[in-house]
């Protein structure tokens, strides 16, 4: 604590996420004075970034943008609470009440998207947050992020589950006219019961459903991710059905989807909130995520089932995805769960 005044004695700098994790180290969140509380009860700390442009591996893409680190959203799944630890934060409450702001994020990005050896490649933005979450329509740093990559003619893809995408839409398709563009909404499933179990601050699938409509009626490229399909909420037959029923339904241009996987920090906060809300299926979940992911067979079994419903509604395949073998029929799998 005795180092935390000095932190934020630094004029109009905003501390760096190092100092974050050194100051919430010493004395907590507490430590955080200037973190502003607004009106969904979660606090906001602005910091400045050195860099922008993320490089990532073992993902499709090499690139992401991420504005914010935290994400009020919540989902209990989420594997980018994991990232909070990286912050001396927990993964459970304060990834999803302490969000991280980076303050001067357009300007960095800007800079390095003009340099020399920047090449132009695919970045994915939204990966480790919401980068649509609410506070975006204060800070606006998304909008002005994606406005730098068009300038740059730089190729992009978005993972949301923030409707707000439909404030930017004329930014899309002016996106779309000098490079890829593609909208990822995520949806895993449109059960009212595992969205409202799994997700607390997301907005109303069919609300998500709509803006892909939107989006795709203004030009976008935009689709779905079922993303993740978590064993016992939302795999079965029926619901996954209804859901790619009301994917196709809405236009969506393409539609893929994953089994949940669990690791680090997400998976201590999701069994907890198993042990809370669900605890008969502890047992069964400790077995199926006796790994990282759940075993092969079963992940097979539901993405053949996505496939063969993404045919019986006519919406394509995701965009990108690796192949996936779709030799199980539907009517053949008999999920348990
Ligand atoms: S909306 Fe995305 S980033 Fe936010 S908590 Fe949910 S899964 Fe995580």
């Amino acid at each position: 604590m005795s180092s935390f005044p000095l932190l934020f004695d630094l004029g109009s700098t905003r501390p760096t996420t190092r100092d974050i994790a050194k100051a919430v180290k010493d004395g907590g969140t507490a430590a955080l004075t200037e973190a502003e509380r607004r009106a969904d009860q979660a606090r906001y700390q602005e910091i400045t970034c050195r860099s922008a442009l993320n490089p990532v591996k073992g993902m499709p893409f090499d690139w992401t943008l991420n504005p914010y680190r935290g994400c009020t959203h919540g989902c209990h799944y989420c594997y980018a609470r994991r990232y909070h630890t990286q912050f001396e934060m927990n993964a459970d409450d304060e990834f999803a009440s302490m969000i991280l702001v980076k303050k001067n994020f357009v300007d960095v990005l800007t800079r390095e998207l003009a340099k020399p050896s920047w090449t132009g490649e695919y970045v994915a933005v939204g990966t480790a947050t919401d980068c649509y979450q609410p506070i975006e329509g204060h800070y606006k740093l998304t909008r002005r992020a994606i406005e730098a990559l068009r300038r740059a003619r730089n190729p992009l893809g978005i993972v949301t589950k923030g409707p707000m995408i439909v404030r930017d839409r004329d930014l899309l398709v002016a996106c779309s006219r000098v490079a890829t563009c593609t909208v990822y909404m995520s949806v895993p499933t449109v059960d009212e019961d595992a969205w409202q179990r799994l997700e607390p601050g997301t907005a109303h699938p069919l609300q998500r459903l709509r803006a892909v409509r939107e989006l795709v009626d203004a030009g976008v490229n935009a689709g779905v991710l079922m993303n993740p399909i978590v064993p016992g909420f939302s795999s079965s037959r029926e619901k996954l059905e209804r859901t790619v029923k009301a994917i196709a339904g809405h236009g969506a241009r393409f539609v893929g989807c994953n089994v949940m996987f669990l690791e680090a920090g997400t998976r201590s906060h999701f069994m907890k909130f198993l042990e809370r809300e669900f605890p008969a299926w502890l047992p069964r979940y400790e077995k199926l995520y006796a790994k990282k992911y759940a075993p092969e067979d079963y992940r097979k079994q539901v993405q053949g089932m996505v496939r063969v419903l993404q045919q019986r509604y006519g919406v394509s395949a995701r965009e990108r995805e690796p192949h996936v073998e779709a030799r199980v029929e539907a009517e053949q799998v008999g999920f348990a769960w």
